[in-house]
């Protein structure tokens, strides 16, 4: 059997708990501005780049648009898409194209 150690009393456990869980809540606050920061960026960056293709009229733009791996496609425009494609941004292209 080991020593009492005082340090494991109930309440001191309890005790280190609460400072763990003051310290996620102050990160969990610290991330939340984060991702909002991020989203209102995203929207900022989204509205203009909807503004700047809207001006773009030939084919060729949107194609480099789409190669430079953004989504072109009326759904989901603007959007950062994977590296495999996305079947819509293709059909998209052959109607206009
Ligand atoms: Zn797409």
């Amino acid at each position: 059997m080991s020593e009492f150690n005082p340090e494991d009393t109930l309440i001191a456990v309890l005790a280190g708990l609460e400072v763990k869980v003051a310290e996620i809540q102050r990160e969990l606050r610290r991330l939340k501005a984060l991702a909002r920061n991020l989203e209102e960026e995203n929207t900022r960056l989204r509205a203009w780049l909807t503004e700047a293709a809207s001006e773009i009229k030939g084919e060729d733009k949107l194609r480099l648009l789409y190669e430079q791996g953004y989504h072109i496609c009326p759904a989901q425009f603007g959007r950062v898409r994977s590296t495999e494609g996305c079947l819509f941004c293709h059909s998209f292209l052959e109607k206009r194209g």
